[in-house]
């Protein structure tokens, strides 16, 4: 069994704004990539060969509430 597969490229689109994202799986089955327009980070996580977790996490700057700092 070659190993190569651990450094195979995935590729989605950003839940966030739709902007196609590359990845790369690590030693722990999870694929990192963030998104080059918005920046938000997205993580696969392959719980089992039909299961799949995507957590988005958005950038900072967007974050909840930041428009009451702004009123200030
Ligand atoms: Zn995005």
């Amino acid at each position: 069994m070659a190993t190569y597969d651990e450094w195979k490229v995935f590729k989605w689109y950003c839940p966030n704004c739709g902007e196609l994202i590359t990845g790369h799986k690590n030693t722990d089955g999870e694929v990192k990539g963030i998104c080059r327009r918005c920046y938000s980070k997205t993580f696969r996580i392959l719980r089992s060969s039909n299961h799949i977790t995507i957590e988005v996490y958005g950038p900072k700057q967007q974050a909840c509430g930041s428009e009451y700092e702004d009123s200030f």
